[in-house]
């Protein structure tokens, strides 16, 4: 099974590799690459009042990849857009990522992962340690999982980025059990 990271707008390529080397690790048996291609951010997307880009239609871009990518290659595959501006969705002040559920595309925003974001010094392992997190968290629901109360379970929900520091990059017992039944099918 083929993971692909796409960048939505300009994304700092080191990172992405960072991601793309963490979700191979945890994933185990999938292949993960970086897609050439960009999605350029979409202008409909944009909110001016709240100077956020609406997530839905930065999903909807993302999983018109996986179509594209399904295409050309000939096999189910699954992408993760990667985004680095602000993204939110209707009834909340912004998230962290979205993903269908189960699904094969899914999006993350670095966003609110930059410590710089809450008036603390840049720190490049610390945003690279969030962004797997979420990363995993994200294609841990195109996988089919729910959220986990577990709050050391990388399936936990998040509200805040104290949450996502506090929880780790692995799945508990249960939701492991769960993942293992649900890849086991797709090879
Ligand atoms: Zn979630
Ligand atoms: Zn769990």
């Amino acid at each position: 099974m083929k993971i692909y990271l796409v960048q939505v707008g300009y994304v700092d390529a080191d990172i992405l590799d960072s991601i793309r080397g963490e979700v191979m690790k945890v994933f185990r048996g999938a292949i993960c690459e970086i897609n050439e291609e960009a999605i350029p951010l979409p202008e409909k997307a944009y909110n001016r009042v709240r100077r956020q880009f609406l997530s839905e239609i930065l999903l909807n871009e993302v999983l018109k990849i996986v179509m594209e990518l399904e295409n050309k290659i000939g096999e189910q595959c699954i992408a993760l857009g990667v985004t680095d501006v602000d993204i939110y969705a209707p009834e909340m002040n912004f998230i962290f990522g979205e993903a269908q559920c189960p699904g094969r595309a899914a999006i993350i925003s670095l966003f609110r992962l930059r410590p710089e974001f809450y008036g603390e010094e840049p720190n490049r392992d610390l945003l690279i340690d969030r962004a797997v997190k979420e990363a995993i968290h994200e294609l841990g629901h195109v996988f089919g999982l729910g959220h986990c109360k577990d709050l050391r379970c990388v399936m936990f929900f998040s509200l805040h980025i104290g949450m996502t520091d506090r929880k780790t990059r692995t799945f508990c017992k249960k939701c492991a059990v769960k993942l293992d039944n649900v890849i086991d099918l797709r090879v």
